[in-house]
């Protein structure tokens, strides 16, 4: 796993000022939590740190290498990923999981699939197309992707956003338990289940106005 870090980082999509001197380090094999109002950044953080846009002023660090000197591909080929946006499901279910894994068995690809709790035949729904699936489904779907995927640096956008809230909670302790000893950022406005995490992002309006371990920021409400 390598670390990320963000360093007087600022950043407008248009003539507003969306990110305003950004600071902090995920240090390699840990996790932590960018939590705030919608509208607050966040998105934005995690979009900045896979390049897809360029930032105007500061520096974003890969492993201490600033992003600009890293190959997009090898930057993508290390993390897995789950964006708001990638939960448009194209192609059909086998297709879907096999571009995580392009070896994946049917014994792998049905235990991830009981794994996310989607309860389908492999059999019958592996070749259909997703495009007709819930919300929710796709969105098991898309981290079905991430578990065969399994990087050791990990960026997920809340991810569990259109599930209930009791198969949330399942899915995010099956999360902590899978990426022990990876770095990990989750972008979450809920705050429960983030107790886990080594450290916690708070935003608001493009600032981060608080950072620190879970224990430290509650103590603090
Ligand atoms: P969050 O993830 O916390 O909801 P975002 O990072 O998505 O916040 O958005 C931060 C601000 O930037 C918001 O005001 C949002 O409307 C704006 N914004 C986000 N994406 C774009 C975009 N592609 N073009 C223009 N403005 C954007
Ligand atoms: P979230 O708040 O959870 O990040 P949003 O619904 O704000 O999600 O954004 C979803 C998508 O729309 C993102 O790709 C974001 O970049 C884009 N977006 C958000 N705000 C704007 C905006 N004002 N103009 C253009 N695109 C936007």
């Amino acid at each position: 796993p390598f670390s990320l870090a963000m360093q007087e980082v600022s950043f407008n999509y248009a003539d507003t000022a969306t990110l305003k001197d950004i600071n902090f380090v995920v240090p390699q094999g840990t996790r932590a939590a960018i939590v705030g109002p919608s509208g607050s950044g966040k998105s934005t953080i995690m979009q900045l740190l896979l390049d897809m846009y360029s930032v105007e002023k500061g520096i974003i660090r890969i492993a201490g290498q600033p992003l600009e000197e890293i190959k997009s591909e090898d930057l993508w080929s290390k993390v897995t990923v789950l964006l708001q946006q990638n939960h448009f499901f194209y192609g059909t279910v086998r297709e879907n999981l096999i571009i995580a894994k392009r070896d994946a068995t049917d014994d792998e690809l049905r235990e991830v699939l009981d794994e996310m709790e989607l309860d389908f035949d492999l059999d019958q729904h592996v070749d259909e197309k997703g495009e007709n699936f819930s919300g929710g489904e796709k969105q098991r779907l898309a981290l079905a992707r991430m578990w065969l995927k399994d990087t050791s640096v990990w960026l997920l956008d809340e991810p569990f956003s259109a599930l209930d809230p009791s198969t949330a909670r399942k899915l995010h302790e099956k999360l902590m338990k899978k990426t022990v000893g990876k770095t990990v950022l989750l972008v979450s406005h809920r705050l429960v289940g983030l107790e886990d995490l080594d450290q916690i992002l708070v935003m608001e309006d493009g600032k981060l106005v608080q950072a620190g371990q879970p224990e430290e920021l509650m103590e603090q409400q």
